[in-house]
């Protein structure tokens, strides 16, 4: 029989008619034949919730004592949805991350899935059961319990699709699938049909907040069928699959704007081998994470180096730089934290050119300045001033014409 997973994220389970109209939904799956695997989010704003309750007692809690405290939310909803299945004499049972030995590294907050015990879960599939997961959780090999970071829950339904060897991934969540950009900022953002991992990859990972990006990595290496779709209308979402010709025919799928980030700038560092290597691993031990790095030479003694990281790092970051500045022999430190990294993305920019020559000239006419520039093979990024975010974006869709179908953009042109 085959299998499905079917994952529901918090809006789409924020209360009991909510929980019941998702509950139908697997109702759905079950009668087409299949065997249902839902995995469950916390409802609504819980996890915010739980935060704030957390800080509110304690500026700086312990990881561990987060990740106990955050696990809470998922294990509602998911004994919440059995319930609701159970109403309608469907049986289901419902497990938290441990009790399918959802095996993680010890990495509080942000943990890494190691291996999962699909036995547990086809047992009770085979006895006929609906089996409900709790998202975003896991346990180390010590048993603490470990969350997988903010969004985690779709990372877990990719990761138990490939487990279970399910037909497809669906995430159901309160849009109707992924855009050509976040609507909120560009309300004639037009849907995407498909669209390939490496894309999405770009997108999510530059803040386009519509999954989970270790979900799309896991989706990518084991090729599971991912499909984004609304909970509450019935029309198909957005296909996240491999890459097909077709694909390239569109420049630019989407555009994003990350706002969340802080630029950090040395200047006049000591030209000699070994210096980024010192500064990086200050960075490496404050735990920051760091993105698209730029170096350059600007006289046989000095360089200027600069890179990009997350606006909550940025107090570890400010300090491991200031521990290293005078032995790498520093000029100045700068900081932004003013800006918004602005991209587009698209596989066919390997076949197209002109792409930045267009990016460029929307942003100029927008009379946008344009602090950096960093690309790979298939996005153009742009450093801008946060106040001028929206106007930037707006700009951009309107070159690539975000606003239309990918049919009508000239696919195959
Ligand atoms: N509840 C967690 C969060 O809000 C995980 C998830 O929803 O995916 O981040
Ligand atoms: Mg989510």
């Amino acid at each position: 029989m085959a299998i499905i997973v079917q994952k529901f994220g918090g809006t789409s389970i924020a209360d009991a008619e909510k929980i019941r109209r998702a509950a139908k939904r697997v109702i759905r799956a079950v009668k087409k034949g299949y065997q249902v695997v839902v995995v469950a989010s916390a409802r609504g704003k819980q996890t915010d919730q739980l935060i704030a309750d957390a800080l509110e007692l304690n500026p700086n809690p312990p990881r561990r004592e987060m990740d106990q405290l955050l696990s809470t939310g998922e294990q509602q909803t998911v004994s919440l949805f059995a319930m609701a299945l159970d109403a309608v004499d469907y049986d289901a049972i419902s497990f938290t991350g441990g009790q399918i030995r959802m095996l993680t590294d010890g990495v509080y907050t942000n943990a890494k899935i190691k291996s999962i015990d699909a036995e547990r879960i086809h047992k009770q599939l085979d006895k006929g059961k609906i089996v409900i997961v709790a998202g975003f959780q896991g346990i180390d090999e010590n048993e603490n319990i470990t969350t997988l970071g903010r969004g985690g829950s779709d990372t877990t339904a990719v990761a138990l699709a490939v487990a279970l060897g399910a037909e497809e991934c669906e995430i159901y969540t309160d849009v109707d699938g992924i855009h050509t950009t976040d609507p909120r900022m560009f309300k004639n953002a037009a849907k995407i049909e498909e669209i390939s991992y490496d894309e999405i990859l770009e997108l999510a990972s530059l803040g386009a907040g519509v999954i989970h990006t270790r979900a799309v990595g896991f989706g990518k290496k084991y090729d599971v069928k991912m499909h984004i779709r609304s909970s509450s209308e019935e029309k198909e979402g957005t296909i996240i699959t491999h890459e097909v010709p077709q694909m390239e025919g569109v420049v630019v799928s989407g555009a994003t704007v990350q706002k969340d980030m802080a630029k950090i700038g040395l200047v006049g560092v000591d030209n000699v081998p070994g210096n980024a290597a010192k500064i990086f691993a200050c960075l490496a031990n404050a735990k920051v994470v760091v993105n698209d790095i730029v170096q350059t030479e600007v006289s046989a003694q000095k360089a200027n180096l600069s890179f990009m990281i997350g606006a909550s790092d940025l107090p570890a970051a400010k300090k491991a730089v200031e521990g290293i500045k005078d032995e790498v022999n520093c000029e100045r430190i700068f900081v932004r934290d003013d800006i918004a990294e602005l991209s587009v993305v698209g596989v066919g920019m390997r076949t197209h050119y002109g792409v930045a020559d267009k990016m460029f000239s929307a942003l100029a006419n927008a009379k946008v300045n344009i602090d950096s520039i960093t690309t790979s093979e298939i996005r153009i990024s742009c450093i801008v001033n946060k106040d001028e975010a929206g106007k930037a974006l707006e700009a951009v869709c309107l070159a690539f014409e975000l606003d239309k179908p990918a049919e009508e953009r000239g696919r195959g042109s």
